[in-house]
């Protein structure tokens, strides 16, 4: 066993003592580009993009300078652990691991394949693609024509509403006092009896989700003499349309079919428009229709969008948990609205939301309140709307007869369903605690009922994984080279090189981050844009973004120094072990040897080394 590390020279002037060895530079580097247009055009869309400008889009940031926090969208917390760091262009949450560059952020977000991620970033950049970019695959492709065949069905039921066939469509909007800019701003349009299929004539007009096909196989308009909404998705592309009979058409409301576009279950109506004043809000208001959400923006209450349906699904909850930490649920009155609401509840608590309930007085909904009485009192009420357990509670005193202790009983019960679904434990105990009071019920026994009933708030499967595979870190000495080398400490990186294959690395987790990070000069995320080990990379992200300031190269120096201390003394523990074996008398000579060399070299580690 040689102590090579140090037979290359003495310790202290060590970075400047050891010349650099040309052939070593001269390693193919790991990011050769691969010639390709696409290649370039990412490239060049990353280098232009300002990541936190993107994902300001999806989460709210806080804070100002390189480093701003916000809520994750990809789990759920009520503190901030979700970070984006502006100069090194990078997001990582310390919570569940997750990070990246702007790419890697839009496809988490979006949802989408990497060629549709810079196609997203490029255009919220306001970067031109270039049409020779054969950045286009087939799925890509399809969706693109699928939205231009949307964008003009939408431009020509507009146009459609100033024909006289749509004279209903328009005396239903003069009805419910929707004036012409918002009809204009909503894209609101009417559906002739005819005309759709011969304007567009698609190619393949059924997967669109806007027409129909008979048993004889003839193709038809899906929209009839319908008041037509556009649907769109959350950057505000139309997707679908929602068709609203004029007269006693069943069904009241015809959706799209669902296509390679659209998938009902997953589109908040008017999000796009919602999504800014409801950030800023810090909650969102969610109502059952189009008329609902579009009476209410027009009444200046922006933060609303239409879950369009009946109760809302897992995918919209989690929508919504991207840009709020707080829902209020209005909901119409009657018995569907008021079941569905409950159901929404649960799903909500689940991801973490705090819920609020808004029941309009009257039995009105929101649509019919604001147009009678006027967008402050029902923005009086919307601020004053109670918790959802606060609402509970007032409905139980309504619908059981608390005198009764049988009443009384599942009345309890009731409301502690939906308590035992609140996520933070402190939250649910304080809550458990008012509702004892609310119905004089002994705290004790609250509490206990609460226990029986509630699940243990179940952890997604990624997060299980994550906390499992959490035991790795880096040591110290890892993070300080990695930070000095992000910091493009030139001196460092210079040190490193002659000495990069040498064998003690190999024993470091983070070696082959050290040795992208050289051949990248320095940028993180190019470096670990193709490393295998999530871990790793997820590690070294929580290293860089905590970052606790300039590394001097002295300071990585003796990191370096510290990882190779870490080599040795494995050796000689393995050495002493081997000794053991052969008792007093009998042990060979040169494993002695190898053992006074390692203390030796340990020794003068310790002296050489600053601040060990
Ligand atoms: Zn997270």
């Amino acid at each position: 066993m040689k102590p090579f590390f140090f037979s290359l020279r003495p310790t202290r002037q060590f970075k400047v003592a050891i010349p650099s060895n040309p052939r070593l530079y001269s390693l193919t580097p790991f990011f050769e580009p691969t010639a390709g247009a696409m290649k370039n055009f990412s490239d060049t869309v990353r280098d232009s993009a300002d990541i936190t400008r993107v994902v300001s889009d999806y989460v709210s940031l806080k804070g100002s300078g390189n480093s701003l926090k916000g809520l994750c969208p990809f789990h759920t917390e009520k503190t901030p652990s979700f970070t984006v760091h502006r100069d090194k262009q990078f997001f990582f949450c310390h919570g569940c691991k997750v990070g990246g560059d702007v790419f890697k952020f839009v496809m988490l977000a979006e949802r989408v394949t990497f060629p549709e991620a810079v196609r997203i970033v490029a255009e919220k950049s306001g970067i031109p693609m270039p049409a020779q970019i054969g950045i286009v695959d087939e799925k890509t492709d399809q969706r693109r024509q699928l939205l231009d065949l949307h964008e003009k069905a939408a431009s020509y039921f507009r146009r459609m509403i100033s024909s006289d066939e749509a004279a209903a469509a328009r005396e239903v909007l003069h009805k419910r006092k929707i004036n012409a800019e918002f009809a204009e701003r909503f894209g609101l349009g009417y559906a002739p009896h005819a005309g759709l299929l011969d304007y567009l004539s698609p190619r393949d007009p059924v997967s669109s989700g806007l027409f129909v096909k008979n048993d004889r196989g003839e193709v038809f308009d899906r929209f009839r003499r319908r008041l037509m909404f556009p649907i769109w998705n959350d950057r505000g592309k139309v997707i679908a349309f929602g068709g609203r009979a004029l007269g006693d058409v069943q069904p009241k409301y015809l959706n799209s079919a669902e296509s390679a576009l659209y998938t009902k279950s997953y589109v908040l109506y008017g999000l796009h428009l919602a999504r800014g004043s409801a950030q800023k809000a810090g909650r969102i208001v969610m109502v059952e229709g189009y008329f609902d959400c579009l009476s209410l923006h027009q009444a200046g209450i922006e933060n609303v969008v239409a879950s369009c349906g009946t109760s809302l699904t897992t995918h919209q909850v989690a929508l919504a948990a991207r840009y709020v930490p707080e829902v209020v649920m209005n909901y119409d009155p009657d018995a569907a609205g008021q079941t569905a609401m409950r159901k929404s509840i649960e799903l909500l608590l689940a991801k973490n939301l705090r819920v609020r309930i808004l029941k309009l007085p009257q039995g009105l909904d929101p649509d019919d309140f604001v147009r009678q009485e006027g967008a402050e009192t029902y923005g009086r009420l919307l601020q004053a709307a109670p918790y959802f357990w606060q609402y509970l509670l007032a409905e139980s005193g309504r619908n059981f007869d608390l005198n009764d202790p049988a009443m009384k009983g599942a009345a309890v019960r009731d409301v502690l369903e939906f308590v035992g679904k609140i996520q933070d434990a402190v939250e649910r105990l304080e809550v458990a605690r008012a509702v004892a009071e609310a119905f004089k019920v002994p705290e004790p026994l609250v509490l206990e009922r609460l226990k029986l009933s509630s699940r243990r708030p179940e952890l997604a499967p990624v997060s299980r994984q994550t906390v499992a595979a959490a035991s790795r870190k880096l040591l110290e000495a890892e993070k300080q080279l990695i930070l000095a080398l992000v910091q493009k400490n030139k001196s460092v990186a210079e040190a490193i090189q002659p000495i990069r294959n040498d064998e003690f690395w190999r024993e470091v987790w983070s070696w082959p981050v050290v040795t992208r990070l050289l051949d990248a000069e320095g940028d993180m995320e190019k470096a670990l844009s193709d490393l295998a080990d999530e871990q790793l990379a997820g590690e070294v992200r929580a290293a860089v973004s905590d970052d606790p300031g300039t590394m001097t190269a002295e300071y990585a120096m003796s990191s370096i120094y510290k990882l190779y201390d870490e080599h040795l003394k494995k050796r000689q523990s393995e050495i002493q072990q081997q000794l053991q074996g052969y008792g007093a008398e009998g042990a060979p000579r040169d494993l002695l040897v190898s053992l006074s060399e390692i203390l030796s070299v340990r020794n003068r580690i310790r002296k050489g080394v600053p601040n060990s």
